[in-house]
């Protein structure tokens, strides 16, 4: 498989036992069987094909500003998308390939005084992961953005799905039941004033500065908010904040972060997931269901 896998692709970038913990924002996770980095949507739909005739299973990540990776790490083939990023304006639109920083594609928006996409300022995802999670902030949703993306299914067909399609909810879109690999998303936003649009931005930074500890690794909000609570004021209120589990410690500064306070692992990062969802369903009876995707083996 090693020599089939780098011959076939003499032009991707392909590492044989990757260290993931280089490209998670845990810093945690164990190898990649193998690692691709695919440049084109022509490289992916060569890759993701070429791992279905061998057998191969294919994960995709983004910015991985939303997973833990167990330490065994992923067998198979793990396409990382962030060489493919181009964003282009068309008019009121925003075209961005899936690899773009979601918090670019906002910068974009401002550059071109479009309004709609301030709250994405600093999620620091993909616009393949953003699409996939629905992500949002203060208020904001891709799902109130984005009009249609572009997706290789699992079978390998290019077509491109709109909004209805892509049947958004909180953190949910049909990508998380069809499977296949998000290629791009369009943005239809609405011109704005810069200004306005950049205040907008400049507070919504501030505030997450203030209220997340983003001086450490973590995954961000680790749980989804149930319904009629804050998962953060839960974790809080049962006294958990400080709980630390190896190097996987609950956030003093937002109890909603678990962060990585040196030489974490993953295997510590979800006792203390664990523990916390024991905890507070003691307590509250409330189940705290993740909303960082656990993958791998
Ligand atoms: C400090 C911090 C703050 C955060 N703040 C927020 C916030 O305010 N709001 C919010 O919603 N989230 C937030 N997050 C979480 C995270 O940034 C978002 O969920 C983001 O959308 C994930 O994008 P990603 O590219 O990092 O995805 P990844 O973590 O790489 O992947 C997440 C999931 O998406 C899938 N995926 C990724 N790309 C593709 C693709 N192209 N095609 C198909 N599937 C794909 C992966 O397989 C995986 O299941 C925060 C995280 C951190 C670390």
């Amino acid at each position: 498989m090693a020599l089939a896998i780098i011959e076939a692709f003499p032009t991707i970038e392909i590492i044989h036992n990757a260290a993931l913990s280089e490209y998670t924002n845990t810093d945690t996770g164990g190898p990649a069987d193998w690692l691709a980095f695919p440049t084109t949507v022509a490289e992916t739909q060569r890759l993701v094909q070429f791992a279905n005739q061998h057998d191969l299973a294919t994960t995709i990540i983004g910015n991985a500003s939303n997973l833990i990776v167990r330490d065994g790490g992923i067998a198979g083939l793990v396409i990382i998308l962030t060489k493919m990023n181009t964003i282009e304006v068309q008019s009121d639109a925003i075209v961005a390939q899936a690899g773009a920083a979601l918090i670019s594609v906002s910068e974009k928006a401002l550059d071109e005084s479009l309004s709609g996409l301030e709250f994405a300022a600093g999620i620091p995802g993909s616009v393949g992961g953003a699409v996939f999670m629905n992500a949002g902030a203060y208020g904001g949703e891709i799902s109130q953005a984005v009009t249609s993306a572009t997706v290789l299914s699992t079978t390998g067909e290019i077509t491109v799905l709109d909004a209805i399609e892509l049947d958004f909810s909180y953190r949910h879109s049909s990508i998380q039941d069809a499977g296949g690999v998000i290629l791009d998303a369009t943005f239809t936003l609405v011109p704005g004033e810069k200004a306005t649009i950049k205040f907008k931005m400049d507070d919504f930074n501030t505030r997450r500065a203030e209220k997340q500890p983003l001086e450490w690794p973590s995954c961000g909000s680790v749980f989804k908010r149930p319904k009629g609570f804050f998962a953060g004021k839960l974790i809080h209120d049962a006294g958990l904040q400080g709980y630390t589990s190896g190097g996987a410690q609950v956030s003093m500064k937002h109890a909603g972060f678990i962060i990585n306070i040196g030489n974490g692992t993953a295997t510590d990062y979800l006792d203390v997931i664990k523990h916390v969802q024991e905890t507070v369903f003691d307590k509250f009876q409330v189940h705290l269901e993740t909303e960082v995707r656990v993958i791998g083996r």
